[in-house]
């Protein structure tokens, strides 16, 4: 069976194919993700070629065959090209690691619309000056946690189930984050300060983050990835975001 598919999505890599083609991953809205060639799209002056860049969020039309594991694409539209996140570097590099998540993270053909509206609505918010790029990152990285189904408690202690509240606690990656009390009679446990509990507390509800520093922020980011793989076999760590040496 043959069909023509028209969705939105998100570019996620374009990689040479052959001599003249390219394929390209994207995550859409309406199929998941999914892989298609553009014919002739490293010709310079194909223009579907040059739409096709990583981050772009298009609208495409893709010719779906059932027996083809690699579908045509036959259109593709820009709806936004993010231009203030590509002539930012720290934009670039969250926005870059948002979408490698996606790539890693994802099965291909597993629709997921809430994700895609997340997704795109993260990027338009880098886009805008509206946060730091980190905190942004951060807040889309806690939803796609919950959506993968490993989510971050925050409220309520991983042991005894009372509220956190606003005091350190502690922490380890089966438990999740948990009260004062029981930090202090559970042995094994690290040590969560109130402001790391607090900024974690804040991007789960969705509460603006005040005067936090850079250091925090990367102690935040270390914790997501430490606490990923943790969780995710096999998840190396997101590469375009070096947040362990170029920390800005
Ligand atoms: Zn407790």
């Amino acid at each position: 069976m043959s069909e023509i598919i028209k969705t939105e999505a998100v570019v996620l890599s374009k990689l040479n194919y052959g001599d003249t083609s390219l394929i390209i991953s994207v995550f859409t809205e309406l199929y998941g993700k999914i892989s298609v060639i553009i014919k002739g799209g490293r010709n310079p002056k194909s223009k579907m070629g040059m739409i096709a860049d990583p981050l772009n969020h298009v609208q495409i039309v893709v010719y779906k065959k059932d027996t083809r594991d690699l579908q045509l694409l036959s259109s593709i539209d820009t709806i936004s090209h993010y231009p203030r996140i590509k002539e930012d570097l720290d934009k670039t590099q969250y926005s870059l690691a948002i979408i490698e998540l996606i790539k890693k993270l994802t099965v291909e053909n597993e629709v997921n619309k809430k994700l895609f509206k997340g997704l795109v609505r993260i990027l338009s918010l880098i886009d805008s000056d509206n946060e730091h790029p980190s905190i942004l990152f951060g807040r889309f990285y806690l939803f796609f946690l919950s959506e993968l189904g490993y989510a971050l408690q925050t409220s309520e202690c991983g042991i005894c189930k009372k509220e956190i509240g606003k005091n350190s606690g502690g922490f380890n990656f089966d438990t999740g984050f948990v009260c004062v009390n029981c930090f202090e009679s559970h042995p094994g446990l690290n040590f969560a300060s109130a402001e790391l509990l607090n900024y974690f507390f804040c991007l789960n509800n969705k509460i603006s983050v005040q005067n936090i520093s850079l250091v925090l922020l990367k102690q935040a980011n270390i914790f997501l990835d430490r606490y990923t793989k943790h969780h995710i076999p096999g998840f190396n760590g997101i590469q375009s975001l070096n947040i362990f040496n170029n920390f800005k």
